[in-house]
């Protein structure tokens, strides 16, 4: 069942929207060699709790940590850890806030220092892909608009869409209906009707589309060690022209991209 939005609460959804933007502006400000994935979660913990809002993700499903810090092959749901961030990584950070009684959720793949331009190559297509789908997020479209713009766009440049995860609606629950695939047909889905708030998050393989889950029960990982970007915004749906919630401009003006 799909949760329409009034101007009020969307209000409140784009308040949490800027909140995680600016924490994940504030992480990439400290991801660089050396440091480890479980000294960023606890930055990203005291900003938001400093911000006078909570972690969306911790305590979500029995999820350990504020972040979701995803390295390499790791395509998401990555347990913050002591591992070290080394040259040429990347990672995917993926924040949640919960504000005013609604959910805040975004993700930017940061690399680590120098990597080489394939990887590049993958991060650079997977944010453009996001901004593509999201161009789609409008009154009378349907999800299979969206996940074709994603699809079609990635593909083209030999890289793969992650069938097993899905964007989603996003309100007072942090997974609300309809389910966003990054993968489908033009004019297939679910209708978008305004007053819809929804998470596109295209999670794009360099190789293989295929993954699997770590033993640990969060981890998504490649099933063929490659690496994997992730990128996420919420958008309402509007009629005629899409608002994104979310922005990354935090993060450009750190450093460009
Ligand atoms: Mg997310
Ligand atoms: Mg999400």
């Amino acid at each position: 069942m799909v949760h329409y939005k009034t101007e009020e609460e969307i209000d409140i959804l784009r308040e949490n929207a800027i909140l995680v933007s600016k924490t994940l502006a504030e992480v990439g400000k400290h991801v660089a060699p050396g440091v480890t994935t479980k000294q960023l979660d606890k930055i990203a913990e005291t900003f938001i709790r400093d911000n006078g809002a909570v972690p969306g993700f911790l305590g979500y499903g029995g999820f350990p940590a504020t972040l979701c810090l995803s390295v390499n092959d790791m395509v998401v749901h990555g347990i913050p850890d002591g591992y070290v961030l080394q040259e040429g990584d990347i990672i995917s950070v993926d924040c949640g806030t919960v504000y005013k009684g609604f959910y805040g959720d975004s993700a930017y793949t940061f690399p680590v220092g120098e990597v080489d331009a394939q990887t590049a190559l993958l991060l650079k297509t997977t944010e453009e892909s996001l901004y593509l789908g999201a161009a789609q997020a409008v009154d009378g479209n349907r999800t299979g608009d969206i996940g074709h713009a994603v699809q079609s766009y990635c593909e083209a440049r030999g890289f793969s869409v992650v069938r097993e995860l899905v964007g989603h609606g996003l309100g007072r629950d942090m997974h609300e209906d309809p389910m966003v695939p990054n993968y489908g047909k033009p004019g297939s889905g679910k209708k978008l009707r305004e007053g819809m708030v929804i998470c596109i998050e295209p999670m794009i393989n360099a190789g293989a589309k295929e993954v699997y889950e770590k033993a640990d029960g969060w981890g998504i990982a490649t099933a063929d060690g490659r690496k994997s970007a992730h990128f996420e915004f919420a958008v309402a749906v509007r009629k005629g022209k899409p608002e994104i919630l979310t922005t990354f401009d935090y993060i450009k003006k750190i450093k460009e991209y």
